[in-house]
């Protein structure tokens, strides 16, 4: 174990761990001997060199051996100037000892001996006691500054606590040590209303009062385990735990924090009910880097406030992070919504002589950072938050516009199939938006197809059919996507109105594995042509599926071995190619 990590692991209270968290790196005191020592041998081989009459000869040149003397005596000086400036009290204290022993030296061979040699030593001597005067002095100075920029650095200005730049480092150095301990994340329920309807100063009157409260809790010993308190933003504080043997201790010890805002908080003569939501999470159980740690800590709290009951405090688990998961890409799908960075990519389709039979347009997002985001991650969560419909117009309305423009361009045959949520398709405004799509964007309807999960006739059969009816009848063509992957009966599929059936990909990639998957597949390839409609294999990838697919009869096929999802601007020389 460091001695830093000594230091933390003694230190109990906020303001010990601060120190411990800001101590410099010192030169530890007893290296400070080698220094005296040095000095003393340097007075000594001054005394003697002084005093000796020998010569050194030098190229048959003579030196006089007491010349050595202003060397050695320049050498204990340094030591004296070294003492001063990296054992600051304790090395000046020392360093004044030292040269005042020579004073007697100095009495005794100059005043009552008469030896005015030694003069130019004493001047030396007085010249260092300045030098070391000057550098304790100046030394105290900056030392004293640098404590209060270090005390600034890591204190909070408002409440006096710890300040995240604090808290960051406090969970870096633990997380070093390897050993368990938790992190809270402590938020306070609605202190914007306080802040909005009372004004900042009683807000910050609140928070001052809260962290009082809570400094007193850390400071007191009272939990039980060792506890340390700070504030990161503006409501926002973090609570780091350590020495609680189990989760119960723990939560008995967030306990005490949550108990301490029970009793009414007074600010501007007005009192104030406040509450927090906590959310917990332990090193290195939950996540063993800083960045998760907070993540988990974050999910847990934001799942207290999510779930709005009695509960204050919750433990992190990994279901909460996926909740957190899902909400980003809520966030990013409305940010994308807004600022119009929702696009397709467009998928060509191909009958088995490998002419175009069109493209199948697959949404693309943006998120805030540029990055883009699969439509297998975004649309589920769509789906569930109840903006797929947004997304499906948003694809449909611009895939449609391009499509429109470029069969005026090149009188193209091929067809746009687009993929509309089930959920979209129910909605009541759903025919209005299609004949105005087709409307708006002079499409022709006999070269649209509209893809549409089998989920579709389990839920609202009725409904839906007479929605896909009125499809029909304008022109439009409808596919079933995903075939095999739900649980619809033949009765239904039977009675379904569709052109196209579209195997999924899973029966593709099992294909070829063995001869009941390969059956299996041309047994829905003759189903579909059974019930007639045309029937269109997706994801194929390798050549052996391709000559499969042909074997046993299927009309289309959709995949990478001739086409990945393409730009507008590939896709649209592909139109142009294939219609020279
Ligand atoms: P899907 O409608 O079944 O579309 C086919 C997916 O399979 C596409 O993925 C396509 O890129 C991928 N794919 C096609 N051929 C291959 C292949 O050979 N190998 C592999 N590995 N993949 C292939 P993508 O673009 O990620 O779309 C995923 C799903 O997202 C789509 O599956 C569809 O269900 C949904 N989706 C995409 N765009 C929209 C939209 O605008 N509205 C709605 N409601 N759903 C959409
Ligand atoms: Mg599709
Ligand atoms: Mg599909």
């Amino acid at each position: 174990m460091s001695k830093d990590e000594r230091a933390l692991k003694r230190a109990s209270n906020i303001e010990k761990t601060l120190k411990a968290l800001t101590v410099q790196r010192e030169i530890p005191k007893f290296t400070i001997i080698f220094l005296v020592l040095i000095y003393i041998g340097g007075s000594i081989l001054t005394a003697m060199a002084g005093g000796s009459q020998d010569v050194l000869m030098i190229n048959d040149k003579p030196l006089p051996i007491a010349t050595f003397a202003g060397v050695f005596s320049s050498l204990g000086n340094m030591c004296v100037i070294l003492m001063v400036v990296y054992y600051k009290k304790l090395g000046f204290i020392t360093s004044m000892i030292l040269l005042g022993t020579q004073i007697p030296g100095f009495y005794m061979n100059v005043i009552r001996g008469g030896n005015y040699t030694s003069i130019p030593g004493l001047f030396a001597g007085l010249l260092t006691i300045i030098a070391s005067i000057i550098i304790f002095l100046n030394n105290r100075q900056i030392e004293k500054y640098q404590k209060r920029v270090n005390e600034q650095a890591v204190t909070d200005r408002l409440t006096g606590l710890p300040n995240r730049f604090a808290v960051s480092e406090l969970i870096k150095k633990l997380i070093k040590q390897n050993r368990k301990f938790a992190v809270v994340t402590i938020n306070i329920n609605n202190f914007r209303s306080i802040n909005e309807t009372m004004g900042m100063d009683t807000g910050n009157l609140v928070l001052i009062e809260t962290s009082k409260r809570w400094r007193d809790i850390a400071n007191s010993g009272e939990t039980g385990t060792i506890d340390f308190i700070g504030r990161v933003g503006g409501d926002e504080f973090s609570l780091i735990v350590r020495g609680y043997p189990s989760p119960n201790e723990l939560m008995r010890t967030i306990g005490f924090y949550v108990a301490a805002l029970e009793e009414k908080i007074t600010a501007d003569d007005c009192d104030f009910y406040i509450t927090a939501s906590f959310g917990s999470a332990e090193f290195p159980t939950d996540a063993d880097n800083y960045d998760s740690l907070i993540s988990c800590t974050v999910a847990a709290m934001n799942e207290v406030k999510r779930a709005k009951s009695s509960e204050h405090v919750m433990l992190f688990t990994p279901e909460m992070l996926k909740v957190e998961h899902t909400l980003e890409i809520e966030r990013e799908i409305r940010a994308a919504l807004e600022n119009d960075t929702i696009f397709f990519n467009l998928q060509p389709q191909y009958d088995m002589t490998h002419k175009l039979r069109g493209f199948e347009t697959l949404a693309r997002m943006k998120n805030s950072e540029g990055r883009i985001i699969s439509p297998a991650e975004f649309i589920p969560v769509a789906e569930k938050v109840g903006l797929i419909d947004k997304v499906d117009s948003t694809v449909f309305r611009k895939s449609a516009e391009f499509f429109g423009d470029l069969i005026k361009k090149t009188g193209s045959d091929i067809t746009l199939s687009v993929n509309v949520s089930v959920r979209h398709l129910m909605k009541n405004g759903f025919l209005d938006e299609l004949r105005d799509i087709i409307k708006q964007t002079g499409i022709p309807t006999n070269q649209l197809e509209i893809e549409i999960t089998e989920s579709i006739m389990i839920d609202s059969y009725e409904k839906a059919l007479n929605c896909i009816g009125e499809v029909k009848n304008m022109g439009i063509k409808i596919a079933i996507d995903d075939f095999g992957t739900g649980y619809s009966s033949l009765s239904y599929l039977y009675k379904f109105p569709a052109d196209l059936l579209k195997v999924d990909k899973s029966f593709i990639d099992q294909m070829n594995s063995g001869e009941s998957s390969k059956r299996y597949v041309a047994s829905i390839i003759s189903i579909g042509h059974i019930m007639g409609f045309d029937v269109i294999s997706e994801g194929v990838e390798e050549p052996d599926q391709l000559e499969t697919l042909r074997s046993i009869g299927c009309d289309y096929i959709q995949g990478f071995i001739w086409g990945r999802p393409l730009p507008q601007d590939e896709a649209e020389r592909l139109v142009e190619m294939k219609s020279a």
